[in-house]
């Protein structure tokens, strides 16, 4: 448990807490930091900036500082959502703050779209970026002067060079893992020199690739992404935000540790990967302090390993193939592993806030089974979700001694754990609908529901005895009859003569609510897509496409509770017996919603693979 919770936490507005909170590494680093006072001291002045805006500051009220950096180049997926959670839940927690940061240094490539849903997705996680009175959003476009003077200043200080070599020479001059690099012919280039084309770079006298700014590091360090790395590239592009105002470019390695220290970041957490670029990120961070240009202390890079999840791809590169080939219906599909997705579907904030805190962060790249995350949905949804009856496969079900024409209502609670939430009428009738499975002429042993001679509950309604049944002509059952008990209504005296085994949900044929319910299942019938399998040759890539699960969508019409017309938009249920629904946020019309599956109500995925 973090002792670390000041009174102040809330004000950061980055939403409630879900659960109890479990320490994990990172959060060990955090509390040895404050704990030792590494980032008392530090100032801020309310915006980002170098040393000279920073030491102008008061001191900052954000005991820590983290952001969350995604590149506007794709909607978010359930990966991001765990770093979101880790870094906005942090900041809650410590009494700090989180940024929002478009990392939008590359040119060409972002889109507002994804801008805008990317804001959408943190906030409907429950998450804000406002914090002691600050909006941090940021965008890291907005930073390319401040990066364009400290490649000066590093060309200044001999920690940098402009390389002429062409891409394959500096390619064969990197040396490998055992044979270390060579020094490039450029490399003792003296500074006015550097400065000259560095700036004729900047001002557009060369094209692509003529040249490129590198760091003056170790050509035989043992880590390769020592070896003098390209920092700013010649690229004639359009960028959305600042325009043609650039044609040279900073490479990510070189903007990222800069963008974290012009916002003050204390802790700035990635995944695994970027584990090797630790030492060039510190490097670069001392050289700029060094200089004058960065404000001490230092953010620190924490690598923590990303969320790998059987039965979905959470590459982006994937992701798009499978919009763009029309495998889903788009970025929002509820099979697909986007927040936009996930939102569609009826997966709920809480849940992936639950999942988060589940599966906890480590150093060790593992797999997280589907079903925990459905687990979490689950959770959270038997909390927040009013019951209500649906017949998915409708069978009608004549009660032939009930009078025609009559009718009358029986009470359904609509949470059986929470009775605070009140009953509501239901209507009942001589016709119902119900599920076509709770009928069958001969039983199996230990089929306790509707068959010749049988007596069940009509759950919240009456007790019947089935009498039989009418088929068409070829030999389907068309309906099932049946005879009521007048004196067995639940909640009156006469219930409890009657001991029944079978219990089944049925809903009125004359007041039903007849809409479309889509019944979602896993987008991959393997979990792990594409992977290699037993038996397949060695060697050969199989093409994730083919693990595609071909029934991960049955759209169905079904009979629902007439109550459930006025089920608003992204409203969500359990439907009795069946699981979680949700009323679709895109395609429900107001009187007419249509239902999405968000997760059935046990993990039954083992029997439909079969
Ligand atoms: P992709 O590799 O699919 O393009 P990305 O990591 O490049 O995704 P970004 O927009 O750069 O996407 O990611 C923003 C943040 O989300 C980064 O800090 C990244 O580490 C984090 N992130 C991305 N994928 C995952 C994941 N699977 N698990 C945890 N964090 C992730
Ligand atoms: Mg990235």
């Amino acid at each position: 448990m973090t002792q670390n919770k000041p009174k102040d936490a809330g004000k950061a507005g980055n939403g409630p807490a879900t659960a109890p909170v479990v320490s994990n590494f990172i959060r060990q680093i955090i509390d040895a930091d404050l704990a030792a006072g590494q980032y008392a001291g530090r100032t801020w002045a309310g915006k980002p900036g170098p040393a000279a805006v920073q030491l102008a500051g008061a001191a900052d009220p954000a005991r820590i500082r983290t952001r969350f950096p995604p590149e506007p180049n794709g909607y978010l997926h359930y990966g991001h959502a765990k770093s979101i959670c880790l870094n906005f839940g942090l900041a809650r927690d410590y009494g700090g703050a989180c940024h929002l940061r478009f990392d939008d240094t590359n040119p060409e490539k972002e889109e507002q779209e994804y801008v805008d849903s990317i804001v959408d997705a943190v906030r409907w996680l429950g998450f804000g970026w406002e914090a002691f009175g600050d909006r941090n959003l940021y965008y890291a476009s907005d930073y390319f002067d401040w990066m364009y003077a400290f490649a000066e200043g590093l060309i200044r200080g001999g920690h940098a060079y402009v390389d002429s070599q062409s891409a394959e020479e500096m390619r064969a001059n990197r040396g490998t893992l055992t044979r270390p690099g060579v020094d490039s012919p450029y490399r003792n280039r003296t500074v006015e020199e550097n400065l000259d084309l560095f700036r004729r770079m900047r001002d557009g006298a060369f094209p692509d690739g003529a040249h490129v700014l590198r760091a003056r590091i170790d050509m035989a360090s043992p880590n390769i992404n020592m070896r003098d790395p390209a920092i700013y590239r010649i690229r004639h592009a359009t960028h959305h935000n600042t325009g043609d105002k650039w044609c040279v470019y900073p490479m990510y390695t070189f903007a990222h540790p800069i963008e974290d220290a012009l916002e003050n970041i204390t802790h700035s957490i990635c995944t695994l990967e970027f584990e090797d670029q630790r030492p060039f990120y510190d490097w670069l961070l001392e050289r700029l302090a060094d200089a004058g240009l960065l404000a001490r202390p230092l953010p620190q890079q924490i690598e923590f390993a990303r969320l790998n999840l059987t039965y979905v791809v959470l590459s982006k590169r994937k992701l798009i193939q499978l919009v763009d080939e029309g495998h889903v219906a788009g970025w929002d599909d509820p099979r697909l592993p986007t927040l936009v997705g996930a939102r569609r579907r009826g997966y709920t904030p809480e849940g992936f806030r639950l999942f988060a805190e589940r599966i906890g962060v480590s150093k060790a790249d593992s797999w997280i089974d589907y079903s925990v995350l459905e687990d979490c949905m689950r959770e959270d949804l038997n909390e927040r979700a009013e019951r209500r009856v649906a017949v998915l496969d409708p069978l009608k079900l004549v009660i032939t001694n009930y009078p025609e024409g009559r009718s009358e209502t029986c009470l359904a609670p609509n949470h059986p754990q929470k009775p605070e939430l009140g009953k509501r009428e239901v209507p009942f009738g001589r016709e119902l609908w119900i599920e076509r499975e709770d009928f069958v002429e001969a039983p199996p042993k230990g089929y306790f529901r509707l068959f010749p001679g049988n007596s069940v509950r009509l759950r919240y309604g009456f007790v019947v005895k089935c009498t039989g049944c009418e088929k068409d002509a070829q030999g389907k059952v068309t309906a099932v009859l049946c005879e009521y008990f007048p004196d067995s209504k639940s909640g009156t005296a006469g219930a409890d003569n009657y001991k029944v085994k079978g219990n089944i949900h049925w809903v009125s044929a004359a007041q039903a609510l007849e809409t479309e319910v889509r019944l979602y299942d896993r987008l991959f019938a393997h979990p792990f897509p594409g992977a290699r399998r037993e038996g397949d040759p060695e060697g050969l890539e199989r093409n994730f496409l083919d693990d595609i699960n071909p029934a991960s969508l049955t759209t169905i019409t079904a009979m629902l509770e007439p109550a459930l017309a006025l089920a608003e938009p992204e409203s969500c249920f359990q439907f009795e017996r069946h699981g979680y629904f949700v009323a679709d946020r895109r395609d429900s019309r107001p009187g007419a919603p249509v239902f999405n599956r968000a997760v059935t109500l046990k993990d039954s995925w083992g029997k439909a693979a079969k």
